[in-house]
């Protein structure tokens, strides 16, 4: 099945957002991290501690779905670099 210029087009977008995303990952993170989670000196997510624990988390009916995380924020990159998370 050919695809339609428009088709075309988009496939091609796609791949160079991609493309950009996979390159600027790190960076796209760190900003949204920055804009979004920076509160004073201290990350709003993890309190600086690196770990955003949500194991009590569940989902309207019940489900348990939440887990330790590592957080996105500096500390957070440097827990999962070391493997730290603390049962
Ligand atoms: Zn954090």
């Amino acid at each position: 099945m050919e695809l339609t210029e428009v088709e075309e087009f988009e496939k091609k977008l796609r791949k160079t957002i991609d493309r950009v995303l996979l390159k600027h990952k790190g960076d796209v993170i760190k900003q949204l991290w920055v804009d979004e989670y920076v509160n004073g000196i201290h990350c709003s997510l993890c309190g600086n501690i690196g770990v955003i624990d949500t194991s009590n988390a569940t989902t309207p009916n019940g489900q348990i779905v939440g887990r330790k995380n590592f957080c996105i924020c500096p500390n957070g990159r440097l827990a999962k670099r070391l493997n730290y998370l603390d049962s």
